[in-house]
């Protein structure tokens, strides 16, 4: 299959799975996750209509974005990002989508003052508590600081939210992370914080994207799906 014949596959099953729960499927953005994927093939993915990118390292992304002119497109950092790399991110990327701390927060703003360049940010929540992965804990006075801090960071633009639930062989067991992160979103959409604008909830990979539609995901990150297997 090719890549454009992919895309227009998963924009049908995207289309099924929001009808699926009375959604429509204009609600739900396709972001193709181009890590490790060659220049080509992610031009292949623009000519097919894809709007959206996501890279998870900066320097992958520094070294390709020079051969790429992708017309009308967002870039989306959407890995772990140490603050050393903030500087450079706010350069190359659009918007940062892996928001983790508030000291991050920072140092992109003042990243993008200097570039008098908007930074969309979305934050990054461990839906799973788990050890090994980054983002913050749903319910936490890190999540609450940052939030309550949107106003003075005036570079950023607070979007949403983003996660990546545990992995699960079935993706239905991911279902109960999908919709802990709806109901988060809805009660951080109801606090109005000042500053912050909550149409964004990102979540949903290759493998489960389906289920996290189904419990109200507005952007999902899809890879392998798109670009077959990634070379390890
Ligand atoms: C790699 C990656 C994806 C895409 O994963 P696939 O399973 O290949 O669709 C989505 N989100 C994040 C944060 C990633 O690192």
């Amino acid at each position: 299959m090719s890549i454009s014949e992919n895309i227009a596959n998963l924009r049908e099953r995207i289309a099924s799975a929001a009808h699926r729960a009375g959604r429509h499927p204009q609600e739900i953005a396709l972001m193709a996750i181009t890590k490790t994927v060659a220049v080509e093939s992610i031009r292949e993915a623009h000519d097919a209509g894809i709007r959206l990118f996501g890279e998870n390292r900066v320097q992958e992304f520094d070294a390709k974005s020079g051969h790429l002119e992708l017309a009308g497109a967002e870039s989306h950092m959407i890995g772990h990002l140490q603050s050393n790399k903030a500087n450079r991110a706010a350069q190359l990327f659009d918007a940062i989508d892996s928001v983790d701390s508030l000291r991050l927060a920072r140092k992109l703003n003042a990243a993008a003052l200097e570039l008098d360049k908007k930074l969309s940010v979305l934050v990054e929540i461990n839906i799973g508590g788990e050890a090994a992965k980054t983002g913050i804990a749903a319910e936490s006075n890190e999540l609450d600081e940052l939030l309550q801090a949107a106003p003075e960071l005036s570079a950023l633009e607070f979007r949403g939210l983003m996660a990546v639930p545990p992995y699960h062989d079935d993706p239905e067991d991911s279902r109960s992370y999908f919709r802990d992160m709806r109901r988060l979103f809805a009660k951080l959409s109801n606090q109005n914080f000042p500053g912050i604008e909550m149409k964004t909830l990102s979540m949903g990979m290759s493998h489960d994207f389906e289920i996290a539609i189904e419990e109200g995901s507005t952007c999902v990150r899809i890879g392998t799906a798109i670009f077959g297997e990634r070379n390890k």
